[in-house]
């Protein structure tokens, strides 16, 4: 297929594929949450899938592991700007401009509330390897789980330790 290209196509065959590839990533069964998810798993880690942390506000994290208070959020590169994947369409360019600031937006203000209330909040790319993913998940909730809970800020020390956890993959 590729028998007429040579060196001087290949930064334009990147280009494409780079393009393939993000497209493909939005309906795809295996994307790199599930992956993350799966290997949590085996790391022997219970959590909740797409679950609010907070029940009252309307935000979802795609992992959420509630007796240590760490969320986590698999961004996807496209809708949520990532500097290194995200170009810009050539198309309606305001619109996908705002849409994607507003999500960006949107994402700083989870942090904050979720921070507000002494959750911990995990943000990564779904381009980010998932093994590496899934280790600093488990660093993050292991560390948060030793410390003695009275001591994240004083009060509301409630452990909910009753609730079964499910856990994906
Ligand atoms: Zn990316």
């Amino acid at each position: 297929m590729n028998k007429g290209l040579t060196g001087t196509k290949e930064s334009w065959a990147t280009d494409e594929a780079t393009r393939n590839k993000m497209l493909g990533n939005r309906n795809r069964d295996t994307k790199p949450e599930l992956r993350v998810r799966s290997l949590v798993h085996k790391r022997g880690m219970r959590y909740r899938v797409n679950h609010r942390p907070l029940p009252r506000v309307r935000r979802t994290a795609d992992l959420v592991f509630r007796p240590a208070r760490v969320a986590v959020f698999i961004d996807g590169c496209y809708w949520h700007g990532c500097p290194k994947h995200y170009t810009e369409p050539k198309t309606n360019t305001e619109y996908w401009r705002e849409k994607i600031d507003r999500n960006k937006g949107r994402d700083r203000e989870t942090d904050d509330l979720l921070a507000a209330e002494g959750w911990t909040v995990l943000r990564f790319w779904e381009h980010d390897d998932p093994e590496t993913v899934a280790a600093a998940i488990e660093r993050s909730v292991r560390l948060r789980r030793k410390r003695p809970q009275t001591n994240l800020d004083g009060s509301d020390a409630t452990t909910t330790t009753s609730c079964s956890l499910t856990g994906g993959g």
